[in-house]
């Protein structure tokens, strides 16, 4: 299995999810939503290309393979996950940055049993609640991990 670095699997992703919502996708609109300069994305895109995950067309037009939307579908998936763990157990932290973090160094294993998780809470609404409830029980009585960074 041919492993992508973290950031061509973010150019994979990013081309995929733009594909969701609209018929063409070009090299343009990829380096807008990243916010990086057009040369690494061509470069990017070049290797994606090589790897056949999308085909490059005339027009600066980018269309996915069908091995191209399979992972991009996979890591979008990956990264809602996250974001919905984040949510799920409650943290106070940038879920949009953290997500995008944790899914380049978490295993298949560990997202799966994430997913079992969030799906045994879908089902079970009131542990959910009860865990929100001693979540902000926690924070009321200045319960949890002291930041060894700050002096105060
Ligand atoms: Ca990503």
């Amino acid at each position: 299995m041919d492993i992508l670095s973290p950031s061509l699997e973010d150019y994979l992703e990013e081309i995929y999810r733009f594909s969701l919502h609209n018929d063409v996708v070009r090299v343009s609109d990829i380096a807008s939503c990243l916010d990086v300069t057009m040369p690494s994305v061509n470069s990017a895109i070049r290797k994606l290309s090589e790897k056949e995950y999308l085909i490059y067309k005339k027009y600066r037009e980018l269309v996915l393979t069908e091995k191209g939307r399979r992972l991009g579908k996979f890591l979008v998936e990956r990264n809602t996950i996250l974001q919905n763990f984040l949510r799920a157990i409650n943290s106070q932290c940038d879920k949009g940055a953290e997500a995008e973090a944790m899914e380049h160094y978490l295993s298949l294993p560990t997202i799966r049993a994430i997913e079992d998780l969030l799906d045994f809470l879908d089902k079970n609404r009131d542990c959910q609640m009860k865990f929100m409830r001693h979540c902000r029980y926690r924070k009321q009585m200045g319960l949890g991990l002291v930041n060894g960074y700050s002096d105060k």
